[in-house]
């Protein structure tokens, strides 16, 4: 089932004359609106719903088709049809892969959370062409709407609408305008300039389909001897529909339930386990307040970030360089202001910490993309930390 609610389509808002209007009505409700007995915070917008003519039949037979393949995958190494470097070669994918989504398009180019010398971004580019979630531009541009309008309509996969719209849903069923107004606001000059992602974008679907699909189907076939139907159900369809879940239980999971010593008002959450499967992007309370710290979590434990290892060792190297965070007296005390209370996984001794204070909200909190954005306030780039 994709979503059953039967709420009203569209904003409960009078439609605002400026950005900022709207910034503030949604902030104010924020602060105003009681808690529900789940612990969540109300969202800020009644969760759209779908029609049937609302239905993208074209990406639910790719998904079923996907699920269907990978099933066979899973059948042929469980009946030890596949040989041991194949799957080697599969894990080695998908880890690539996902660095190119979590040091690449995510931390690199839609935070500006530090800066890559050329080197480094051929890798990145290199990754995320592995990955298959759309090239850097379009996940750059959805991204930041998520963290600007973040569970709201204008969010892609608005966490409000269930978690199965969060996980998967979202690409079942055509996009909210709301999505595509608010990414006609959101500054992509760095990208315009970055020929990595330019050249990405424009030679696109020829380069995919060989890096995705064509190189793992080939390269097992001819350096270990595998079947061409082997390799292409473990390294292309497996590994494929394993990356998109464990991309898609950030959007889903890690905006439902969980802990939010930072900020208990806004749904995303810290969860260890999701750290550890996404490559540390589980710690997604703490990215939502601080989205411009490159390791995307309070702690750089590497078993929990394999992400930060990654760009700590091209930071050694000279290749990643101004690695943005924030200071450990900065976080305590927006965590004594704002936070739930939990201090599990967190070097946080919330000594101050007093559950019933009156939360206050400003209208920067939350409602930035990165470093950068055009809201982000002097304070917080002084108060962040800039490693060369
Ligand atoms: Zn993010
Ligand atoms: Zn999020």
């Amino acid at each position: 089932m994709v979503e059953t609610d039967l709420h009203e389509t569209g904003n409960t808002e009078t439609e605002p004359t400026t950005e900022l209007k709207q910034r503030k009505l949604v902030n104010n409700k924020t602060n105003t609106i009681k808690y529900q007995a789940n612990g969540l915070p109300a969202s800020n917008h009644i969760p759209a719903t779908w029609t049937w003519k609302d239905v993208n039949w074209i990406n639910i037979g790719f998904f079923g088709y996907l699920h269907l393949a990978s099933l066979h995958a899973l059948y042929l190494i469980l009946t030890l049809q596949v040989q041991i470097t194949t799957m080697l070669f599969a894990v080695l994918l998908t880890i690539f892969g996902l660095w190119g989504i979590t040091a690449g398009a995510h931390r690199l180019w839609s935070h500006k959370a530090y800066k890559a010398k050329a080197p480094l971004k051929l890798i990145l580019t290199f990754f995320n062409l592995i990955s298959h979630q759309n090239g850097i531009w379009v996940w750059v541009l959805d991204h930041r709407v998520h963290h600007k309008y973040q569970d709201s309509n204008a969010d892609p996969h608005n966490a409000s609408r269930g978690l199965f719209f969060s996980h998967i849903g979202w690409l079942m069923v055509s996009e909210r305008p709301e999505v595509d107004e608010k990414r006609k606001t959101i500054d992509m000059s760095d990208c315009i300039n970055d020929p990595f992602v330019m050249i990405q974008k424009k030679y696109y679907w020829v380069l995919m389909p060989i890096v995705s699909m064509l190189m793992p189907t080939v390269l097992p076939f001819w350096l270990t001897g595998e079947s061409l139907w082997n390799a292409y159900h473990v390294c292309v369809a497996l590994r494929y529909t394993y990356s998109l879940h464990d991309t898609f239980l950030v959007n889903s999971f890690a905006h439902s339930t969980g802990m939010r010593p930072y900020d208990k008002s806004i749904k995303p959450s810290d969860h260890p386990l999701i750290a550890v499967l996404t490559l540390g992007e589980g710690w997604h309370n703490y990215h939502h307040v601080f989205p411009w710290d490159y390791k995307t979590a309070e702690l750089g434990n590497y078993r929990y970030n394999f992400t930060t290892a990654f760009i700590d060792f091209f930071a050694k190297i000279g290749w990643a360089y101004d690695l943005k965070t924030v200071s450990d007296d900065v976080i305590q005390k927006r965590a004594e202001r704002t936070g739930d209370g939990t201090t599990k996984y967190s070097n946080l001794k919330l000594e101050n910490f007093n559950p019933h204070a009156h939360h206050e909200h400003n209208e920067e909190e939350n409602l930035i993309w990165g470093w950068d954005d055009a809201d982000m306030t002097d304070d917080a780039k002084k108060c962040a930390r800039i490693i060369s």
